[in-house]
C-alpha cells in the first residue's frame, strides 16, 4: 500500500528526514513514536504534499503510483487521506458543504456520479452520529471556533465519509479528553479492514490501547531508530526515548 525508500526532506535548509524506510502493507496499521523535534511532522506532511518541503532523496509509492509527484487533490482521489495535528478552519464554508464538496470531487475523478443533496445528507448524518457530534455543526463554518476535541471528531468524520484506503493521521489524540478519545478511536478503528492501512503518528502511548497497532516505529533524528510490536509502545511509555540511540 505505502513504501517509503530511503526518503530524505529539508524545511528551509535544514534536513530533517534523513533516510526514512518503512513498509505498509493492506490491512496493517503502523505506529510511529518519536521524541519532539523528531520529524514526525515532517514525513506527514511530505507524504501529504505540503508546499515548503524539499525532497532531497528517496521517495514513496502508493499502490505502486510515484505519491510524491501526485498533486495533493490527486493523492485524495486516490483514496489517501490525511489528518492534521492543527486542523485548518475555513471560516464561511459549511461543513456540510464542504465534506459534499470533498466527496464528490472524490468521486468525479474515479468516474462516480456525484450524490444527490438527500442521499448524501443521509449518508453524512449517518456518520454524524457514529462520532457523537450535534447535527447542528454541520452547519458552522469548517472548524470555526471548534474545540480542540472537536476538531479532531471533525477530522475522523471527514475521514468515514471519504472513506478511504490509506489513512495517516498526525498526533490525532493531542488534546483529547478520555470520552472523545474512545470515540475518536472507534472511528479509526471502523476503517480498519484487509483492504485499508493506517499511519498513526502519535506521542503517546494512550492512544494505542484502543487502536492496536500492528508495528511501531521510533523515528529520532530524521530515521526509523527501532521497530517493533504493541510492547514496543509500552516499553517507551516506562522508559521513555533516551535509552534508544538517536541517529
Ligand atoms: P515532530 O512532529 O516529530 O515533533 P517536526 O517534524 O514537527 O517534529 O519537526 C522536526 C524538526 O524540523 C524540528 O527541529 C523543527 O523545528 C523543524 N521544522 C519543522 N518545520 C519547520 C519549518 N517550517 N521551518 C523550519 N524548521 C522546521
Ligand atoms: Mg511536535
Ligand atoms: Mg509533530
Amino acid at each position: 500500500m505505502l513504501e517509503i525508500n530511503n526518503l530524505h526532506a529539508r524545511v528551509e535548509d535544514k534536513e530533517i528526514l534523513k533516510g526514512v524506510t518503512l513498509s505498509i502493507k493492506a490491512g496493517e496499521v503502523h505506529a510511529i513514536m518519536g521524541p519532539n523535534g523528531s520529524g514526525k511532522s515532517t514525513l506527514s506532511h511530505v507524504l501529504a504534499g505540503r508546499e515548503g518541503y524539499e525532497v532531497t532523496k528517496g521517495g514513496a509509492t502508493f499502490q505502486g503510483q510515484d505519491l510524491l509527484a501526485m498533486e495533493p487533490e490527486a493523492r485524495a482521489a486516490a483514496g489517501v487521506f490525511l489528518g492534521f495535528q492543527y486542523p485548518v478552519e475555513i471560516p464561511g464554508v459549511t461543513n456540510l458543504y464542504f465534506l459534499k464538496a470533498a466527496l464528490n470531487a472524490q468521486r468525479k475523478t474515479r468516474g462516480d456520479k456525484e450524490l444527490d443533496a438527500a442521499d448524501f445528507l443521509a449518508y453524512v448524518k449517518q456518520r454524524v452520529k457514529q462520532m457523537q457530534m450535534d447535527v447542528k455543526m454541520l452547519h458552522r463554518g469548517v472548524n470555526e471556533d471548534f474545540s480542540g476535541g472537536e476538531k479532531k471528531r471533525n477530522e475522523i468524520l471527514q475521514m468515514l465519509v471519504l472513506q478511504p484506503k490509506l489513512m495517516i493521521l498526525d498526533e490525532t489524540d493531542s488534546g483529547l479528553d478520555i470520552d472523545a478519545l474512545k470515540v475518536v478511536s472507534d472511528g479509526i478503528n471502523a476503517m480498519r479492514s484487509k483492504d485499508t492501512a493506517t499511519l498513526l503518528v502519535t506521542h503517546y502511548q494512550r492512544l494505542l490501547d484502543y487502536v492496536q497497532p500492528d508495528f511501531v516505529h521510533v523515528l529520532a533524528g530524521g530515521r526509523i531508530v527501532k521497530s517493533g510490536g504493541p510492547d514496543l509502545a509500552r516499553e517507551l511509555e516506562e522508559k521513555g526515548y533516551g535509552w534508544l540511540a538517536a541517529a
